[in-house]
């Protein structure tokens, strides 16, 4: 018998019919709150936990102790605005025209008429729909326009900067860095150094106002993006400079935001997820090692990245998982746990709870994860193999790893053996070379590929006209 996808009677079925007295009770019946902290630009190597020794980070490596921290997790793409379109929407970015725009962007930019696509539904409309009250705090980055922001995609509240603060470019005709809440700027240029903070701020004081209720907070971290800023409390302790202090804030502030669960009884009742958008670019102090590459490219370091599951009492403590899994499937991941359906369009990301709590037997859902930058697929990965395809050009400012100049050739790596993806085994597995690129061409077909589209794809929206927001009228 076929039993439907995300239905309480599944997870009820799996209880009963399970042969594992010790599959934790998941469920329908206990949906927990839902927190997502999302660095910006956090590399692989950049925490306690994940092998850095620069970074003090005790309180996300607590997280990690008391809950699962995966190795093989990917954003879908190396940089910030695809990636985010993923977590929203559950989908590769090209599916929901998130990536590249046609005058070559990597990421949206201020006044960007194009945005997330209304028809498009987000893990916060279905949150929302679910009885969640909804928060996003923090970067967006899926269109600043208003028809773009948080709150037109299932968010009660927003607090937070509407793309990234680097964004500030004078002769791009860029107005200040708006901090924005709800639809409003309320200051301008923002004032970074206390963003963390402030983010911090909000977070708790939404968790204590509707703590009676189910809620989900999405919070999308400044830092540690370009540039660098902390607060007085946390600048210049860093022995890893100006990059550590910005990460050490931020572990400040999950403790924070785990301390207010406690204090409120809410811990055991609470998913929290630690992660990033993307791989660090490697310089300034951020670190993706051991992996090779770094942000905006489609090595290892560009978009694999921490990240940890934390649900005392449901996810085992000090546990790790070495499935591959991805940014795509978070909002499959909550709907099952909400008993929610999943969106009707087609999404790509698939149910994480079989590998958090630990079924018997379980297994990544990926049949191939495809490493798609700007508008070109450049690799595939199936189990520990990933080929790389070849490439008319290289981008050098990104790929200090990659052979760079006028192109490069195809390479077939084992992720298991060759983790700096330097050795090509395509002359002695040509039968996998072949099963590879099988999958490539389907992804290429209905996700397209440089310029063609792809049977699959779905637009993003462009607004007729775009405008700078403006600052709201003091409070009297
Ligand atoms: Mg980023």
């Amino acid at each position: 018998m076929l039993l439907p996808y995300t239905s309480r009677w599944a997870t009820f079925a799996l209880l009963i019919l399970s042969p594992c007295s010790m599959l934790p009770v998941v469920a329908a019946d206990t949906p927990p709150n839902l927190i997502v902290i999302f660095c910006d630009d956090l590399g692989y190597g950049d925490l306690g936990c994940y092998g850095s020794t620069k970074n003090r980070t005790p309180q996300i490596d607590r997280l990690a102790e008391g809950g699962m921290r995966f190795s093989d997790f990917y954003s879908s793409s190396p940089v910030c605005t695809p990636s985010r379109a993923s977590l929203m929407t559950g989908c590769y970015p090209r599916r929901v025209g998130m990536h590249e725009d046609a005058t070559g962007h990597w990421v949206l930019i201020p006044r960007s008429r194009r945005g997330l696509h209304p028809a498009e539904t987000t893990v916060a409309e279905i949150l929302k729909a679910q009885g969640y009250a909804t928060a996003c705090v923090g970067k967006w980055h899926l269109g600043d326009q208003p028809e773009h922001l948080p709150t037109a995609h299932g968010f009660d509240f927003y607090y937070g900067i509407p793309y990234s603060n680097d964004m500030q470019v004078a002769k791009r005709g860029d107005p200040p860095l708006p901090l924005v809440q709800q639809t409003t700027v309320i200051e301008a240029p923002a004032t970074q150094s206390t963003l963390t903070q402030r983010y911090t701020e909000q977070v708790v004081s939404f968790i204590e106002k509707h703590q009676k209720q189910r809620f989900f907070i999405y919070l999308p971290h400044t830092f540690p993006h370009l540039p660098l800023f902390a607060s007085d409390k946390f600048r210049g302790k860093s022995a890893n400079g100006r990059y550590g202090d910005s990460v050490e804030e931020i572990d400040w502030s999950t403790g924070e935001i785990m301390n207010c669960l406690e204090r409120l009884g809410l811990t055991e009742n609470t998913l929290v997820i630690f992660t990033s958008d993307n791989g660090s670019n490697g310089r300034n102090g951020g670190s993706n090692r051991p992996l090779a590459g770094a942000k905006g490219s489609t090595m290892e370091g560009g978009m694999r990245v921490p990240f940890i599951a934390h649900w005392p009492g449901r996810i085992a403590a000090g546990t790790r998982c070495t499935e591959l899994a991805t940014m795509m499937d978070l909002l499959p991941t909550f709907c099952s746990l909400t008993a929610a359906r999943l969106p009707e369009k087609p999404i790509d990301g698939f149910d994480l709870s079989p590998l958090l709590f630990q079924s018997p037997g379980a297994k990544s859902a990926y049949q191939a994860f495809y490493y798609y930058r700007r508008r070109q697929l450049q690799a595939v990965r199936v189990g520990d193999w990933k080929y790389h395809l070849p490439l008319q050009a290289t981008h050098p400012r990104w790929t200090s790893a990659e052979p760079t100049g006028p192109g490069r050739a195809a390479k077939l790596v084992n992720l298991r053996q060759d983790l700096a993806e330097k050795n090509d085994a395509s002359q002695t597995h040509p039968q996998v070379v072949s099963r590879l690129k099988r999958h490539a061409q389907e992804a290429m077909a209905t996700l397209g590929n440089d310029a063609n589209e792809g049977s699959q794809q779905r637009p993003a929206r462009t607004l007729k006209t775009s405008s700078p927001m403006t600052l709201a009228a003091p409070v009297p």
